[in-house]
This record gives C-alpha cells, structure tokens and sequence, in this order.
C-alpha cells in the first residue's frame, strides 16, 4: 500500500461543488489502495478577504493576531472536505497545525516548521481513514498559531511527505503542471514534464508561485518525491526530479515574473568598511530579506547602496533606512515599489557562455531599461520597471524558443 500526500490549493476547493469533486478525486485514490493524507488550502479568495479585514483595522497587519486570523480559512476548508469524503462513505478526520504539532519558530506570518508529530496521523491512516490537515499552518513552542508565508501550504505538504516517508507528494492546483513560464501570461508556454530541485527551487524563488519555495528546499533536501498535477483534468503533470533523471537538458527551462519586488537606495553614504552591514543589519534584525544587491562607488568617496526587498516589506524597509540614515551620513533614502524581477533559469546555463549577452539584447531590441542584474551558475535576473512585466516575459520566452518542441524535456 502507497502512502501519497494530495495537497489542492485555493482554486481546487473554492466552492462546494469543487470540494465534492477533490473529495471524489481522492475516494478513487482509496479505492486504488493507496493510503491518503491530504494538505489543503483555504477557499481561493479567503486569505485575501481575512487580509483586507485586518486592513480595515489596522494599516499593515502583522503579527500573533494576523496569524490567529488567517488560519482559520483553512479550518473551514478541512472541515467541508472531511464532510465531503464521509458522505461518499470514505472515513475523514480534519486535523489542525497545532491538533498535529506542526512545530514552528516563533516569526509570526513567515514561520519555518522545526518538527512534526506524526503520531496522530500515522493512527488515523493505520486505522484506514484518511487525513485532512489544514496546509499553511503550525503551533510555536508556547502554543501560539503561526502561518508560514502566502503559499504555505505547499510546503506543510511536503513537509508532512518527509516526515511519513510518504511515496509521493502530490501538488493539485489549477494548472496541469510547471509551465516554461506562467501560462496566464504566455499562452504559447509548455508544460515541462520534468524539471530539476534546483530549477524548480530557482523558478520558486524568482517568482513561479505555482510551488513555495521552502516546498521545493524541503522535497530537495529529504528526496520527497514531488508532482505537480491539476486538479480539474487527468494527466500526469510535472515531476521535479534529480538532475541524473533527466535524459536531455534544456538550454533554459523557464522565465519568471516576480512582481513582489521593491527597491530602496540609500544614497550618497561614506564609503568605508562596515556600511554594508550597518545598512543591511536592522533590515535582517527586522527579518526582512534582502534580496538583489548593489553598491557603486562614486569618485567622491562617497557610496549608493541599492537593495530589492518584498513589496509587503517595502515600508518598513524605508522606515528603517530613514531611521539609520542620519547616523550614517546618508544624503538621502529613495525608494521605487513599482519595479518588478524577470528571470531566466535553466541548467542548461551552467554549459553554454553568451546566454547573458542574448537576454540583454532581446530586451533592448524592446527598448526595455535594465535597473538591476544578478547572475547564479543556473540564473540570469534582471530588475526592470513593472510596465515592461508582461512584455518583458514575452520577449524571452520567446527569444529562447521556449514554445517550440524543439527544446522539448
Ligand atoms: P494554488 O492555489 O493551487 O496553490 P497558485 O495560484 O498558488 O495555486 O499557483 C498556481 C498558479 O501559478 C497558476 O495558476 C499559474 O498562473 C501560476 N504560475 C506562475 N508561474 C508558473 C509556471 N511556470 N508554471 C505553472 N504555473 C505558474
Ligand atoms: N491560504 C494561504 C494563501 O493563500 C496558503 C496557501 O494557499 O498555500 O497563501
Ligand atoms: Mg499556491
């Protein structure tokens, strides 16, 4: 008997018809023989809808309370699937974070699970009845709730996936697998039938939201074994996979748009040792990342310092600056949130030169400014204004002949 982990995400059980229909979906999956623990996110829209209540309150909602708060769109989701599968005579029982352990940190709003307990649900599954436990969610040392950043419940999937040795972990959501970009933007986009941890870990951070990042750290670091399929077609999806599993290495595999992307500037500092981590210290004490960096020095001893944070943590982020500025010797602090981040990602990279020199010249043949560049062995990012964001993608799906079979994994 397989033990496989299902998580649906927002769009999957967004009303009650699609409740029914995930619920069908994993009563064949019992019949099958397998043995199921489901991972599931509250009702597309409800994150959203909790966040802009809190917002009618206070200005940027954050904190122990914002988590009490979001948690419970999940709670609701876990309970209708768990009605649902009884009704089709499939034994459920729905399982909180914390009715789990599901052990975090303490960092409210982006915390990192430590430890589960898999007590519970390995009893449940033993006595034949499937698992429903709210995505998304944990419990801190003290028993406080926690929420692990938009898109956590693809990491509690994977998660729970390594903690039970489950077989395989199962990501359904409203594609039918990972794209070589998002296909809302670029109809022409392919599926990818595979791709590699560290592609996938790549598209995940420069902004595919189609999988979290810490799920990709996760499945990559405990080999979880991980697909991404729909949930309203039959298909077999993407596997992220070992680099060794894949028989032909795309030059590029993806581009990516992230358009959660700030920057902020302090300018004009005095260029001596230390202002790097002056600057960038009371950032990471207020656990915002830093993402892009840059620095030029003028002729006049003097330096700009030049970052890319979320956009959530834009104002907090100038708040900061502002506040550092002065003892720093700063001329001025400058910000820009409409900027965004395209990428291209391939570990094809790795063994071609001059993939940098043809991603500039498509964009300029475009007239698009490039603001910010960052390169790893398998990446080329570039920061530019968010109007050339749809364009942007276009122009390089395209100039790598991404739609084309020909680069076909
Ligand atoms: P869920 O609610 O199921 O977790 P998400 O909205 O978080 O779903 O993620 C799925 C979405 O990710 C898709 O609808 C798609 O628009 C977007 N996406 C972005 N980049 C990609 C990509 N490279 N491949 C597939 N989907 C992508
Ligand atoms: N409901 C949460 C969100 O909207 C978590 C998730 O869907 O993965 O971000
Ligand atoms: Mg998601």
């Amino acid at each position: 008997m397989s033990l496989i982990v299902q998580k649906f995400g927002g769009t999957s059980v967004g009303d009650a018809e699609r409740i029914k229909n995930v619920a069908s979906r994993i009563a064949r999956s019992c019949a099958d023989g397998n043995s199921i623990l489901v991972v599931l996110s509250a009702m597309s829209g409800e994150t959203d809808r909790l966040l802009s209540l809190a917002k009618s309150i206070v200005s940027d909602p954050r904190g122990r309370e914002t988590d009490v708060l979001l948690s419970t769109g999940e709670q609701v989701s876990i309970a209708l699937l768990s009605m649902a599968l009884e009704e089709l005579g499939v034994p459920a029982v729905s399982f909180t974070g914390s009715q789990v352990k599901i052990l975090t940190d303490n960092i409210y709003n982006k915390a990192r699970i430590e430890d589960i307990d898999s007590t519970r649900l390995r009893a449940t599954l033993d006595d034949g009845k499937v698992a429903v436990v709210a995505g998304f969610q944990g419990v801190d040392a003290e028993g406080n709730i926690t929420t692990l950043g938009r898109g956590g419940s693809d990491t509690t999937a994977v998660a729970l996936a390594a903690a039970l040795e489950a077989d395989e972990c199962q990501i359904y959501t409203d594609v039918d697998g990972v794209y070589t970009t998002d296909p809302r933007i670029v109809p022409e986009a392919r599926r990818l039938s595979q791709v590699t941890y560290e592609e996938m870990l790549e598209m995940a951070s420069l902004g595919a939201k189609v999988l979290q990042i810490r799920a990709v750290e996760f499945a990559s670091k405990y080999k979880v074994k991980l697909r991404v399929l729909s949930s309203f077609c039959d298909g077999i999806g993407t596997l992220i996979t070992t680099e060794e599993n894949i028989m032909e290495e795309a030059l590029i595999s993806g581009v990516t748009l992230n358009r959660n992307e700030a920057q902020v500037m302090m300018v004009g500092v005095p260029d001596r040792p230390g202002v790097a981590s002056s600057i960038l210290g009371p950032v990471a004490d207020a656990n915002i990342e830093v993402d892009m960096i840059v620095q030029n020095s003028a002729a006049d001893g003097a330096t700009d310092f030049t970052f890319t944070v979320s956009r959530d943590d834009y104002d907090l982020t100038l708040k900061i600056l502002n506040e550092i500025a002065e003892t720093l010797s700063a001329r001025e602090v400058r910000g820009d949130r409409n900027i965004v981040k395209l990428s291209i990602v391939g570990v094809g990279m790795r063994s071609h030169a001059g993939i940098a020199s043809r991603m500039f010249k498509a964009l300029s043949k475009e007239n698009i400014n490039i603001l910010m560049i960052s390169t790893s062995e398998i990446k080329i990012s570039i920061v530019v204004d968010q109007k050339y964001s749809e364009l942007g993608v276009r122009v390089l799906h395209s100039e790598f002949g991404l739609s084309e079979a020909s680069g076909v994994k």
